[in-house]
């Protein structure tokens, strides 16, 4: 079986539902996962923020406004009235439920409770359209099966129990509905997997079931070789190996969530990504096949905070780096780029939330310097050192950017480059031309 994942853009009019209702109708048994219907995450975040703020008027004004955006789009989706009025009843049970949160202390759990209802409303939506349309479909909800740990992280072996029980108990259904993003935490609690995070589901999901392939449908055909909201003349790539794919979304290539490729990794499945306005483009396979010694794209990662610490007894100290890690580990704070030298260590995060208390226990062992503003632009492509030429080609298009570090062996597909967040359009101007235009 196939899982497929349709993004905010693919179900952002009721025309697209439609046409992702003809899509998926071919009479192959899929799961398909849903995101929001686009803006709509946004906006429900929008009205927590009037709640945090205590301006039930203000939230309730947007959640009326959303409520009639959504109303009107029942009327054009729906040619029956019998469809018509179970959905418009659907969707007013869901908005009356956000405003049951306007009365009182508004708090995170709250929130993640708001911000769940936009996938809750395109499966309904989606679900209710294919059955007007005659089509064996039901819904597997994702608060039944997707669930976290104590971590934070997915807890793979509940998440492949449950959605194995719920799919055993309707054998019979073609299509498979579900919600990407949203999940249960540890305790049960409503949570989701961060922005972008229905990709994440997708991957969970397909991982748990061992489908055949994901196929991640969005709003262009595949990864491209740049950033295409920065750079001109970008094009897509059509096959990447799933340690690149990795690099890329992690490294800030927005089509894919920063975490969604690790499960198809390990599980060997490949990954398509392909285009719903257009479904017959080739799209990008992430698969085990490399197309070897070839530079394949470049990404960026926004919002990075740099942090050097220098200490001049370091060659001697013995188990400096290790408490330098230990603080970071103690924040739980990740550590994306690292270099060392002989009097200190710099390295890159870009969750801030501990930076203070971090920066207080690091100077324990040395001076240290935080640099803010800073972006990550990561060359990506099957570098292995033993071919000389890469990282001499990457340097070369790098060359009138000022660069705070520079990261390269720590895989054979990364190369990563520090910057002045203000040098990033430049930055990634000049790699595409020297790298990818200048044959
Ligand atoms: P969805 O809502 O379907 O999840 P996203 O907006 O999250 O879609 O991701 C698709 C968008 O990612 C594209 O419209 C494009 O602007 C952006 N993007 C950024 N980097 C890349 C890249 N390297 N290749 C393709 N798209 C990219
Ligand atoms: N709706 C969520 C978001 O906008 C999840 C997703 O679209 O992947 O972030
Ligand atoms: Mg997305």
């Amino acid at each position: 079986m196939k899982v497929l994942k349709f993004g905010g853009t693919s179900v952002g009019t009721p025309q697209r539902i439609q046409e992702v209702a003809t899509l998926v109708t071919d009479g192959e048994k899929k799961i398909v996962v849903l995101s929001a219907m686009s803006k709509t995450t946004n906006t429900l975040i929008e009205i927590s923020d009037y709640l945090y703020k205590k301006n039930p008027e203000g939230a309730n004004d947007v959640i009326n406004r959303l409520e009639q955006t959504y109303i009107r789009h029942v009327e054009d989706l729906y040619s029956t009235r019998e469809y018509r009025e179970q959905t418009l009843d659907a969707i007013r049970g869901h908005f009356d439920y956000i405003r049951t949160f306007t009365k009182d202390v508004f708090t995170p759990h709250e929130e993640k409770v708001i911000v769940s209802q936009g996938e809750l409303l395109s499966t309904r939506m989606m679900l209710n359209l294919l059955l007007e349309r005659g089509v064996n479909a039901c819904m597997i909800p994702a608060l039944d099966f997707m669930r976290t740990d104590e971590n934070g992280e997915p807890d793979t072996a509940k998440i492949k129990d449950r959605l194995g029980r719920l799919l055993n108990e309707l054998p019979e259904a073609d299509i498979y509905i579900t919600q990407g993003f949203i999940c249960r935490n540890a305790y049960g609690e409503v949570d989701n997997l961060k922005r972008g995070g229905s990709d994440y589901s997708a991957s969970l999901i397909g991982a748990a079931i061992n489908a055949d392939e994901i196929q991640i449908w969005t709003d262009i055909d595949g990864m491209h070789n740049n950033d295409p909201r920065v750079v001109e003349k970008t094009s897509p790539v059509r096959s990447l190996h799933f340690e690149e794919a990795a690099e890329l979304a992690y490294f800030g290539a927005k089509i894919l969530h920063p975490t969604c490729i690790q499960p198809a990794k390990f599980a060997n499945i490949p990954v398509r990504l392909l285009n719903t306005m257009e479904p017959d483009a080739p799209g990008t396979m992430i698969s085990n096949n490399i197309d070897s010694k070839r530079i394949k794209a470049v990404a960026a990662k926004d919002n990075i905070t740099a942090i050097k610490i220098k200490s001049s007894r370091m060659l001697l100290a013995h188990g400096f780096l290790r408490k330098v890690f230990e603080i970071f580990e103690s924040y739980r704070t990740s550590i994306d780029m690292i270099c060392t030298s002989e009097v200190g260590v710099s390295l890159s995060i870009d969750d801030t939330t501990h930076l203070r208390a971090i920066v207080d226990d690091l100077k324990k062992y040395g001076t240290v310097t935080v640099d803010r503003d800073m972006c990550i632009v990561c060359v990506v492509g099957d570098m292995d050192w033993t071919h000389a030429g890469f990282e001499a080609k990457a340097l070369d298009a790098m060359r009138d950017i000022p660069t705070r570090m520079i990261s390269f062996g720590g895989s054979n597909y990364n190369i990563s480059f520090l910057i002045r967040a203000e040098d990033k359009e430049k930055a990634l101007r000049s790699l595409s031309k020297h790298l990818f235009h200048e044959e």
